[in-house]
């Protein structure tokens, strides 16, 4: 007799909902989790802290209401870290109440502390004043997570150089930054700065950003972070970073030096697989700490799980949820779908992108037509209410059988008016719904209905001609 019967390493999004899924089922869980991260990086570090963030340069600096009121129209003129920090720390308090509150409510047991293998069957727990005790449990799920990857070379002294999770314990908003990768993370936060009027530079190895996005958001994106002073040194690499009493220098591998008040890393996650002793669970994991598993997130010892970051790509919150409970699922021998293939990419930067499905760069390399319908923001009422002249909405369709095979959103709601391409996708649905479907009036998300004439009439146009 085991004392759980799905016990979880991690409280993030994946481990809450792995053992959430595990408890409704009628199974003894048990969480293992530092007392100071309930929730996970998603709530204390990661994305809940920086979409927080996000949301307060948006509103103090006024920056969306500045078509309508000019370029100098200000909520408040010198914001202060402990402004934005405010809202940010409020909303954390909340969401780990939350979290306590559900996982209580399930009763799930909360066990403080980090975790290792003793045995396969058997955790360690250590706390933080030194105590330890032990568990054992039947199924075993890992939601252990990552942590920013910091190269060796660096020397960060978490007040000038930094890597993302320093962010928010700045002292200042900085005058100048620069920021060391140009991924999702470093994009979001680059343009976060931006907004707030610090001067940005972006140093990125590789000769583009965001490769896996549709290259004309990008591009658009980039004008936007441009317009903001945002400066990119792309094919470029920071070779070492100095320090200079409250100032740093990136000093690039083309010999370039670049002065800034803050230098922030954002190369890449490591997996937090060192802290688990894997060895003793006859399981290893990869050089940048990932856990390799099945497509139910069985590792190779099959009563042990892995979910969330630990695992790789996507490693995203939204991601990390559905795997948590399709993997207790699985664990608790409950029939399980497998997980869905379409899932949307949201990139929080500003303005915001996001999108489902293909690309045409992609579908461009696989020989498979389409057609693109745009509909840009500028012609809908409802931008010009909300002063959004920038934003657009793509959608990419199959000529041959109207389906649809991916939506790009640019601007003002992106993330979540993606959705609605997401749902028709996913229901097989054709560029005719959208064509034919009244949406409110007026809104954004009537673009999908401009968008969609727009490409039925380009594809109407090259079969009357090839008819
Ligand atoms: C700055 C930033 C912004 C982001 N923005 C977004 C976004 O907008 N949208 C999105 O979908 N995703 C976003 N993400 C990614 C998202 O935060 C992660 O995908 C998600 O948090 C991963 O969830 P997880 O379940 O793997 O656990 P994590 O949230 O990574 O948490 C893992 C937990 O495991 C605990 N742990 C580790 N080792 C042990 C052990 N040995 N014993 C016990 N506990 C242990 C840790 O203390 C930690 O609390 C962002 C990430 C960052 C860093």
């Amino acid at each position: 007799m085991y004392d759980f019967d799905v016990l979880v390493l991690g409280s993030g999004p994946g481990g809450q909902k792995a053992a959430i899924a595990a408890a409704k089922l009628d199974r003894r869980v048990g969480v293992v989790e530092r007392r100071n991260m309930i929730g996970g990086v998603c709530i204390n570090t990661g994305t809940i802290p920086s979409k927080t963030l996000r949301e307060a340069v948006m509103y103090l600096t006024g920056l969306n209401q500045r078509e309508m009121y000019g370029q100098s129209y200000r909520v408040k003129e010198d914001i202060t870290v402990s402004d934005l920090g405010a809202r940010t720390t409020h909303v954390i308090g909340r969401e780990i109440e939350v979290i306590r509150s559900q996982l209580a409510r399930n009763r799930i047991r909360l066990l403080p502390g980090t975790g290792r293998f003793v045995d396969p069957h058997t955790i360690e727990i250590s706390d933080e004043q030194g105590r330890e005790s032990h568990v054992t449990a039947d199924k075993i799920i890992l939601a252990a997570g990552t942590r920013p990857a910091r190269p060796e070379s660096v020397e960060f002294d978490d007040v000038t150089i930094i890597d993302s999770d320093g962010i928010l314990n700045l002292d200042k908003v900085p005058h100048s930054m620069v920021v060391v990768g140009a991924g999702v993370i470093g994009i979001e936060y680059a343009s976060m700065f931006a907004a707030l009027g610090t001067k940005v530079t972006v140093v990125e190895r590789r000769d583009r950003m965001l490769d896996f996005c549709d290259l004309e958001i990008v591009e658009a994106l980039k004008y936007h972070l441009r317009d903001l002073s945002v400066s990119f040194r792309f094919r470029e690499s920071v070779a070492a970073v100095e320090k200079h009493g409250r100032t740093a220098v990136a000093v690039l591998a083309s010999g370039k030096r670049i002065a800034a008040d803050t230098v922030m890393y954002s190369a890449g996650r490591q997996g937090a697989a060192d802290l688990l002793s894997l060895d003793k669970a006859g399981l290893t994991a990869d050089a940048r700490g990932r856990i390799t598993v099945d497509e139910h997130f069985r590792t190779e010892v099959p009563h042990i799980y892995a979910v969330g970051d630990i695992i790789g790509f996507p490693a995203l919150a939204s991601t990390s949820m559905e795997q948590g409970r399709l993997a207790a699922h699985h664990a608790c021998d409950e029939p399980v779908r497998a997980m869905q293939q379409l899932q949307p990419i949201g990139i929080y930067t500003i303005p915001e992108i996001s999108f489902v499905g293909r690309t045409e760069d992609d579908l461009t390399d696989a020989s498979i037509p389409f057609e693109v319908g745009i509909s840009r923001y500028r012609e809908l009422a409802r931008g010009q209410i909300i002063g959004d002249s920038y934003g657009m909405l793509k959608i990419i369709v199959s000529p041959e059988d109207g389906k649809i095979l991916g939506v790009h959103v640019f601007g003002t709601g992106a993330t979540e008016l993606v959705h609605i391409g997401q749902t028709v996708m996913g229901c097989g649905g054709t560029v005719d719904y959208l064509v034919d479907a009244v949406f409110n009036y007026p809104t954004l998300a009537e673009s999908y209905k401009v968008a969609a004439l727009d490409a039925m009439n380009k594809m109407r146009s090259v079969s009357r001609l090839s008819a």
